[in-house]
């Protein structure tokens, strides 16, 4: 039985080592017939390959694929699911916010419990900024609303899974990969861990505001068409309210006579409804430049060198 470790890493030189140490302490203790580590260097700009070659000198369970140039997490997840060959498969971030202590009580629950997949997530959002914490909850409300698939709120990305779905994962050949969505959307029996959060250990987040956001539409845009639908509700709602308008200015010029008036409302009205069809087809929009992107069938990643 064999346990392969996948590890997405952007400029991680100073955090790798220590991960490494520290989950291969864990894998030892597990009586274990084979463990792996698949790194994949997704493009970075410091010295996280050459920590990755002098690591594959020295080690022979570590292997790592590295990409031509940045792909993003999702893409990087894809190529290390791809490269491993363990009988169970877990999915970790380099900077030990992922904690390998969890790891035995993951494979117990899998191996014993007839579950297919180990899923964790954080209670906690201690150490994070306030503002952050606050979208990204509401974030997780509006998803929750949208999405067709459970979106649970503080899931991380590590995983523990069985091959079946890994590969599950792997037939998904989305270019928009929206990880979140991706991992319910396949199904199996998934058990939940929670935990504290966690500080990385070193290096710093990837991950700004903006990126946040805009990872976000994409996890709506990609897991559901309810936005859609909204936009064609919009329309008809205007039809109606258009419809009650016309009635009451027709009543009022008969019943009352009066003259034309009404200049301000007029242009309220205008500027309300134009803003409202650009809204709308800003959404269609979204929609389109993602068809764009899938349609286009390019690679997930491209890689530069393995081992
Ligand atoms: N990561 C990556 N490609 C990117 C951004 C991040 O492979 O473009 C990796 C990163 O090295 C880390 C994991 O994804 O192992 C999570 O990133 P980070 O810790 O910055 O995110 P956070 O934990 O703050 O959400
Ligand atoms: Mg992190």
């Amino acid at each position: 039985m064999k346990v392969s470790i996948v590890v997405p890493c952007y400029n991680e030189e100073e955090s790798i080592p220590i991960f490494l140490r520290e989950s291969k302490k864990v894998l030892e203790t597990m009586q274990l017939s084979d463990f792996e580590f698949v790194f994949v260097d997704d493009g970075s700009k410091d010295n996280t390959l050459n920590v990755l070659k002098t690591l594959v000198e020295n080690d022979k369970c570590v292997h790592f694929v590295s990409f031509s140039r940045n792909f993003g997490k999702e893409s990087a997840l894809y190529a290390g699911l791809e490269k491993a060959t363990g009988d169970y498969i877990a999915v970790m971030d380099a900077d030990l916010q992922d904690p390998p202590a969890l790891l035995p009580k993951m494979l117990a629950a899998l191996q014993s419990e007839g579950y297919d997949c180990a899923a964790t997530k954080r209670v906690t959002r201690k150490n994070e900024p306030v503002v952050r914490s606050f979208f990204a909850r509401l974030f997780y409300k509006i998803m929750g609303f949208l999405s067709d698939v459970p979106v649970v709120d503080g899931a991380r990305d590590f995983r523990l899974m069985t091959r079946a779905y890994k590969n599950a994962v792997l037939a998904l050949l989305e270019r928009n990969r929206f990880t979140k969505g991706i991992f319910p959307w396949v199904g199996f029996k998934t058990k939940w861990f929670a935990y504290e959060n966690i500080e990385r250990v070193a290096g710093k987040t990837k991950w700004s505001f903006w990126k946040l956001f805009l990872y976000s539409i994409d996890g709506i845009i990609g897991f559901s068409t309810k936005p859609l639908a909204f936009s064609a509700l919009c329309g008809i709602m205007s039809i109606l309210l258009s419809f009650a308008l016309i009635a009451f200015i027709a009543v009022r010029r008969i019943a009352f006579g009066d003259r034309v008036q009404g200049w301000a409302s007029l242009v309220c009205f205008i500027t309300f409804f134009a803003g409202l069809q650009l809204f709308c087809i800003g959404i269609s929009g979204l929609y389109i430049s993602k068809i764009y992107t899938e349609v286009k069938h390019r690679p997930i990643y491209i890689v530069k060198e393995e081992r």
